[in-house]
């Protein structure tokens, strides 16, 4: 098998046939959860019968992060949303997990987990990853489900993986090069610590075997000036990734032929965008959150999921692959939460990094909002590779703080400029925003958000 598609059938079909399929699955999906108790309960005021059209989706509930957590407090430890029992169960795989807070644990019996890998699969190979790659995975290999998806799937392509498992970066430089690995999977932020600690070993990676590297877990892959950096710095094309533990598979994926957008995986998952305030849909084009329905996961079944992603859907007929899969031009644009409104003004932390990581002096950031005497503030930290002389980080930090009021109606940036090694190296979900407002404030800055 050498084709271009993974399931030639279902990612070229059209329209008609996509919306058959997935009011098909939606039907069965929600007539698997309502055989238990809980979910009879949540989804009372719908019958599978009077599901006729995907416009009938809209009559089915959100279902919100915040939903599970309760009730798998309420119910520990997967909550009674649960459809089968435990022992049904192939993996078990948690939420990465914000401070102080327990994580969500989530069960694939076989069927979830082989579903999800398919899912990896077809946008694997979309991208272009083939049986004869080796393919190097860097990450720790725990309980995060993380690359775990993909592992798996690149076997079932038949790739040769190589697992990078808990070990210094140094090491894992030294792997890559020893196994003639062709492709190297990572989030964006390790990818930058790999190319500095290749540097300092005195290794040119853009005379390595990779060829590919596959990003997921931030927006990264997608901000075209980290895309381009790490293009350069591997001599190796990047592709973006879009998943979460919640829903194990991949959900949108670069192309062969993309540049600045993802195809949404259509045929295993139903996207909507929404207004977050609203909840009501927003129009093609515009930004909205992403909410998802998994057609494959039956032990935790996700239908309607608010992603929290904000995204921008545009038809398939912008990308020339063939496949009649949508569009999420620019990926995951930004995260819902991670908001900051600053004196009315909205700050996503990508839009941040877009002016950031195009200034080659700048090595790693943070976006640090406070209350200085009644009045928001936001600051940038940036840290450069090597120390530099005075006058050349300022100067660095005064063209950052210019560019990013342009991006931002004005808005004053402050940019200072920190030591080497100060900020934190992120292997997996880098968190490069730091609200210190005091939650009363925080909380109202999110409200009167609106998304522009
Ligand atoms: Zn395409």
């Amino acid at each position: 098998m050498d084709g271009e598609y993974w399931n030639p059938r279902t990612e070229t079909w059209d329209a008609e046939s996509k919306r058959r399929w997935q009011l098909h699955k939606l039907r069965e999906l929600v007539g698997w959860a309502k055989q238990t108790p809980w979910w009879r309960r949540r989804l009372a005021s719908v019958e599978v019968e009077s599901l006729r059209s995907l416009d009938d989706l809209r009559r089915l509930p959100f279902l919100t992060r915040e939903e599970i957590r309760q009730d798998q407090e309420e119910s520990p430890p997967f909550g009674a949303g649960l459809t089968v029992d435990p022992s049904w169960a192939m993996t078990r795989h948690e939420t990465s997990g914000t401070s102080g807070r327990r994580p969500l644990a989530f069960l694939q019996t076989r069927r979830d987990w082989y579903w999800g890998a398919y899912a990896w699969a077809q946008a694997l190979w979309g991208f272009g990853i083939r049986p004869q790659d080796v393919v190097y995975l860097a990450f720790g290999y725990g309980p995060f489900i993380g690359f775990w998806g993909a592992h798996y799937a690149l076997q079932l392509i038949g790739c040769t993986t190589v697992a990078g498992g808990a070990q210094p970066s140094e090491a894992r430089v030294r792997q890559i090069l020893a196994t003639g690995a062709t492709a190297l999977v990572a989030t964006p932020s390790y990818l930058f610590r790999l190319a500095e600690v290749a540097q300092d070993l005195g290794v040119d990676w853009r005379t390595s075997k990779l060829r590919y590297l596959l990003v997921a877990g931030e927006p990264g892959g997608n901000i075209p000036s980290t895309r381009d950096q790490l293009e350069e710095r591997f001599l190796a094309r990047v592709g973006d990734f879009i998943g979460m533990t919640e829903t194990a598979g991949i959900a949108a994926f670069t192309c062969q032929r993309a540049r600045g957008y993802v195809h949404i995986a259509e045929n295993y998952f139903l996207e909507e965008v929404i207004d977050p305030k609203s909840g009501e849909p927003v129009p093609v084009g515009e930004l909205g959150e992403r909410v998802t329905t998994a057609f494959g996961l039956g032990s935790y079944p996700i239908i309607r999921y608010r992603t929290g992603d904000l995204v921008r859907r545009l038809p398939h007929s912008g990308c020339d692959c063939g496949r009649t899969f949508d569009l999420y031009h620019g990926g995951i644009l930004g995260r819902v939460d991670n908001l900051l409104v600053i004196r009315g003004v909205n700050v996503h932390p990508s839009g941040v990094e877009a002016v950031v990581r195009a200034n080659p002096a700048v090595r790693e950031f943070r976006v640090v909002a406070e209350t200085v005497q009644g009045r928001d503030e936001i600051r940038v930290e940036w840290e450069p590779y090597h120390s530099l002389p005075e006058g050349q980080l300022a100067s660095v930090s005064r063209e950052l703080a210019a560019q990013l009021a342009e991006r931002h109606e004005g808005l004053r940036f402050a940019v200072e400029a920190v030591s080497p090694g100060t900020l934190p190296v992120w292997e997996l979900k880098a968190r490069r925003v730091v609200d210190r407002r005091p939650p009363a404030v925080s909380a109202m800055g999110k409200e009167e958000g609106r998304v522009p």
